[in-house]
């Protein structure tokens, strides 16, 4: 199975509310999200070991009394083909899966809805739907990943798939309006959180580590905003 996992975190409380999880990070990405600190991930995935699944498969099953499942993330899980042979195998040993994605993957995704290989989706929305917007947050060049991220939405919405959508509040990349219209877009979903930028040591574009993020208080305040459209909508 063709899914390379680069680095893991044991145990999680925090990567999926109400569980106890192992992250997994597998590399490489589609987008180049200008805020990304994933980014060595990303951009030099050879200066990480790979992690054999022997061990991550004994990590698990020697505490399956206590972890629930485990969480996707990376990089971009749905770059791999294989991924819904590997969630079955993880199914298999009594897990559940969160897929963390940016939704560049439709096809891929609706396999996982339909053969019930995921529990719990997180789909990253980087700005408002439009191109000139979503080019600057996702450091895209290509429409169709724009139109792919709209159909995700679309299946996810319909799905009975428990999710959350999400945006990183970026001051030089979100207005106000970036958030309604996002909201707007995904009225009715049922779970939207903003979570707020926080530059650390390392992001994509260096000059992103000078930048000031908003106040608690502002995240707050569109949070409540946002509220008219998404009602379970929450902020961290
Ligand atoms: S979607 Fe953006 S933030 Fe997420 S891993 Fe890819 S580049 Fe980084």
């Amino acid at each position: 199975m063709n899914i390379t996992v680069k680095q893991m975190i044991g145990t999680s409380l925090i990567d999926w509310e109400g569980k106890i999880v192992s992250t997994l990070y597998v590399p490489s990405c589609n987008f180049r999200c200008p805020f990304c600190y994933n980014c060595d991930l990303i951009l030099r995935p050879d200066n990480f070991k790979n992690i054999p699944q022997k061990e991550i498969d004994s990590y698990l099953l020697e505490r399956k009394d206590f972890i629930d499942g485990i969480c996707m993330s990376g990089g971009e899980p749905t770059l791999y083909p294989d991924l819904p042979s590997y969630f079955k195998e993880i199914k298999n040993k009594g897990f559940l899966i969160k897929l963390d994605t940016n939704g560049t993957n439709p096809k891929l995704l609706e396999d996982l809805l339909k053969f019930r290989l995921i529990d719990y989706i997180a789909m990253d929305i980087k700005s408002s739907l439009d191109f000139d917007c979503y080019s600057k947050a996702a450091g895209i060049k290509d429409k169709i990943l724009l139109e792919r991220v709209k159909d995700s939405i679309t299946l996810i919405m319909n799905s009975e798939t428990d999710y959350e959508f999400r945006t990183t509040v970026v001051p030089v990349l979100h207005t106000e309006e970036n958030i309604i219209e996002i909201a707007k877009y995904i009225s009715g979903a049922k779970k939207y959180v903003l979570q707020n930028f926080s530059p650390l040591e390392k992001t994509l574009d260096p000059s992103f580590q000078k930048i000031k993020p908003y106040s608690d208080e502002k995240i707050q305040e569109l949070s409540e905003k946002a509220k008219k459209y998404v009602p379970n909508c929450c902020w961290r």
